[in-house]
């Protein structure tokens, strides 16, 4: 590695960039050495004032950065702690606009803007800094002050032990480690889902992450039923709602806080921060919300199991459309999300197909089946456990037919959940006259995406790009994913784009292999020693890592792709 050093360091050399065109600050690109052992490198200059920032890591080698080993000996001790030092740094750095640190949310990601080395604890910040400008001129002692006082300053506050609080660092690994032993230990228990008591789910407001306040807010407790306790590894024994695996409705009246406990369990796949509410709330990795979404494009999926006999007599078991409806985009993205490996699906009625879910026993005897295509969840939903082994969790407030094929009834009433299989099951016994109309889930078919449709460059330079939390540029196509509900935030989205890419690049995808084995040599890659720096080589940029499933629902939704069976 080249690094510059002595007194003719970086400090002099923006000195002299003093007023020269802007596009030198290129000739500074590459590793430097300032005192106290810390490397500030310049990963990516900006072409002018008015371009996305440069790219800049600040690296503080580990017998400075001093954090004791047990802090960050284990992958998830690492992604922790970096989680700690980056949210500290994006703190000491908030003064200074110029600086950009991605922090992300409440969530514990592995993200690309904080590492720690699992050889030597060295902590290495990346960020985007805005180079100081005046008109096409290099504002010289400007960049000096930002690189090489104030980023130093951030380093030694946020990256190095000694300034950090120690306990709030130890609690904060703590939490997280906590969190993923009780996500891998919820398939051993026969669990998807578990929420511990005092767990506080509802958020401030609906463009709020933080937990709600006040008197009013009801902290989750344990119906008896379904009272679980878990060994943690600091916590020790916690107690709380087991949700067994199987099938799952939650009922009760509106505003009763179901759709709170679904989203709560939605996010659990992930890690929260301590504070969140929602640290011991946690669900099987392989868990995916779906949910209707109409207009979204489909390529040669499988859904008769849901879908028959349409109109134009398209044929169902090989089903493309670029513009679904409500229903069929659902049972797309359930099969879908099997096909990639989901062996948990949550599903809201708030964000369902009605005509997908259910059909009663008038509008049977009204619309016979010979002229309804659409075959709904109610009667395969029980196949999909016993056959397939994926498990199901439902808000379903407004319909009873449920009732008869749940293995568990639960009941949210002001926010207090109660196990009410026993009064479901003498509900149920009254006949309604409903007949099913289907017996079994058929299983998927796996598809083989054609790489050469999913192609990440744009004029033959890559482009991978979000456009906020609701759309991801890739190479030419623009992929809606608002409704791909467990994306994190903007920089997964990110995280997604690259994981294509990589899935392109390094021939993962070759058009012969399936999807579903696809996304296992990637989740190698991305779970490997490799881990951040798989995608950091596609390109250095902010970015989370993605799950296979949200991989495989943008890959969905690409307009345009081509796929083999
Ligand atoms: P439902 O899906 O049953 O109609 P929601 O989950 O949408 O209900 O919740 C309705 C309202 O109640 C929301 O404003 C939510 O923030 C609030 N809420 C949910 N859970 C709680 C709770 N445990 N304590 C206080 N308020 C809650
Ligand atoms: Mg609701």
């Amino acid at each position: 590695m080249r690094q510059r050093e002595g007194r003719d360091g970086l400090d002099r050399a923006l000195e002299r960039l003093d007023g020269a065109p802007y596009g030198r600050y290129k000739g500074l690109v590459g590793p430097w050495k300032l005192p106290g052992g810390l490397t500030v490198e310049l990963i990516r200059a900006q072409a002018d004032p008015f371009a996305p920032p440069a790219r800049v890591a600040v690296r503080v080698p580990g017998e400075r950065a001093a954090f004791p080993r047990d802090l960050w000996d284990s992958p998830v001790r690492r992604r922790a702690l970096a989680g700690y030092v980056v949210r500290r740094a994006a703190r000491e750095a908030a003064p200074e606009r110029a600086l950009r640190v991605d922090a992300g949310g409440q969530e514990v990601l592995d993200r690309s803007s904080c590492a720690v080395d699992a050889a030597d604890g060295s902590v290495t910040l990346r960020l985007g800094v805005a180079l100081p400008g005046q008109g096409r001129r290099i504002e010289g002692r400007a960049a000096r002050r930002l690189l090489c006082d104030v980023l130093p300053r951030v380093a030694e506050r946020a990256l190095c032990h000694a300034a950090s609080d120690a306990d709030a660092a130890r609690e904060f690994v703590a939490t997280v480690e906590d969190s993923a032993a009780l996500r891998d230990a919820l398939p051993g228990l026969g669990l998807v889902a578990f929420v511990a008591d005092g767990a506080l789910l509802p958020r401030r407001t609906g463009a709020d992450d933080r937990p709600a306040d006040g008197a009013d807010v009801v902290p989750f407790t344990a119906p008896d039923a379904l009272r679980v306790t878990v060994q943690l590894p600091h916590a020790g024994p916690v107690t709380g709602t087991g949700v067994p695996e199987g099938v799952t409705l939650i009922v009760g009246s509106g505003f009763h806080g179901k759709s709170t406990l679904l989203r709560a369990l939605e996010t659990g796949v992930r890690d929260h921060e301590p504070g969140d509410g929602r640290e011991r709330v946690a669900a099987r990795a392989d868990t995916v919300k779906i949910r209707a979404e109409d207009g979204r494009s489909v390529t040669r999926v499988d859904v008769h199991a849901f879908v028959d006999r349409l109109p134009q007599g398209s044929d169902t078991r090989d089903f493309s459309t670029p513009n679904a409806s409500g229903s069929t985009s659902q049972a797309a993205s359930l099969c879908e999300a099997v096909e990639a490996g989901a062996r948990v699906l949550l599903i809201d009625e708030d964000t369902a197909a009605t005509n997908l879910m259910i059909r009663d026993a008038r509008m049977r005897a009204l619309v016979s089946k010979e002229h309804e295509p659409l075959t709904p969840l109610v009667d395969t939903v029980r196949s999909l456990h016993r056959d397939h082994g994926v498990s199901t969790v439902l808000v379903m407030g407004g319909s009873g037919d449920y009732l008869e094929v749940a293995d568990r009834v639960l009941m949210m009433d002001a926010y207090r959940l109660s196990d009410v299989t026993e009064r479901a099951r003498r509900v149920a016994a009254v006949p309604t006259g409903r007949r099913a109309e289907a017996e079994s889930f058929p299983g998927v078919v796996h598809r083989s995406p054609d790489p050469a449709s999913l192609d990440p460059t744009a004029r033959g330079r890559p482009r991978v790009r979000a456009r906020g939390r609701d759309q991801l540029v890739l190479g030419e196509h623009e992929v809606d994913v608002r409704a791909v509900e467990q994306l994190a935030d903007a920089q997964q989205v990110v995280g997604v784009g690259l994981a294509l890419d990589l899935l392109v690049r390094r021939g993962h995808l070759d058009g012969r292999r399936s999807l579903a084995e696809a996304l296992d040599l990637l989740d190698r890659d991305l779970a490997g020693p490799e881990g951040v720096a798989a995608l950091l080589a596609v390109r250095d940029e902010d970015f989370a890592v993605p799950r296979r499933f949200e991989v495989a629902a943008a890959l969905n939704r690409v307009r345009g792709l081509k796929v083999r069976r």
